[in-house]
């Protein structure tokens, strides 16, 4: 069986990361998303173990001192972390998997796995991103302006990825991102793994 494809996707909150990440899975067969762990609060409507894995302090980081994390940051005031055993189970099994991750997760998953395939998300405006944070409840202009700084220090890392949607038309960027995913696996090396007794029946 041939190993996964590793996606990293990243985006500022507000670009609609999320939905379009959960609609992607929805649409293929063979892809998950990894659930990360994090020390966040959950918020309402969130299931442990669905969204994420909701831990302590202490037992994060009990997890960073057993070098259970393949990558882990600090974002926000709170730690996330994606957990390694989990993640190569999924690629060794076939599976493409997605990371959800910040910018300073997906470096740190090129360095140890350059071929993974990294996707950055992006609003179609200023405008638009500054709407949809607004939207987010509160109203408060000062949490409205964190938020905007807070995306655009993320946003700043754009072009560290091999690959940019930008996240105007939903169907347009999803086709997109399902492109992106699809192409992966008609690759020469993934194809050479699926299909080696066909590709060495026609030459024969
Ligand atoms: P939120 O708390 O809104 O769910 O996520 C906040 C930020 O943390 C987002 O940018 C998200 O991509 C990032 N994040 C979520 N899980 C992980 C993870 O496992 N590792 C890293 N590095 N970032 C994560």
């Amino acid at each position: 069986m041939s190993q996964g494809t590793l996606f990293i996707v990243s985006a500022p909150s507000g670009a609609g990361k999320t939905t379009l990440v959960r609609e992607l899975i929805e649409s293929l067969d063979g892809i998950q998303v990894s659930v990360s762990h994090t020390t966040r609060p959950r918020r309402r409507g969130e299931v442990d173990g669905v969204n994420y894995h909701f831990v302590e302090v202490d037992e994060f980081q009990a997890m960073i001192a057993r070098g259970e994390f393949f990558e882990y940051a600090r974002v926000f005031d709170n730690f996330y972390g994606t957990s390694r055993p989990a993640v190569e189970a999924l690629l060794e099994a076939g599976q493409d998997v997605i990371l959800e991750i910040d910018w300073q997760g997906a470096r740190q998953v090129r360095e140890q796995l350059p071929e993974a395939v990294s996707i950055f998300i992006l609003p179609p405006s200023r405008d638009e991103l500054e709407r949809r944070l607004a939207s987010r409840g509160t109203d408060e202009h000062a949490t409205i302006a964190r938020r905007m700084r807070d995306a655009v220090s993320e946003m700043s890392h754009y072009d560290e990825y091999d690959y940019l949607v930008i996240n105007d038309d939903f169907t347009t960027a999803l086709r997109e991102l399902q492109s992106l995913v699809i192409g992966r696996r008609l690759s020469l090396a993934r194809v050479q793994e699926s299909h080696g007794p066909l590709l060495a029946a026609l030459l024969s």
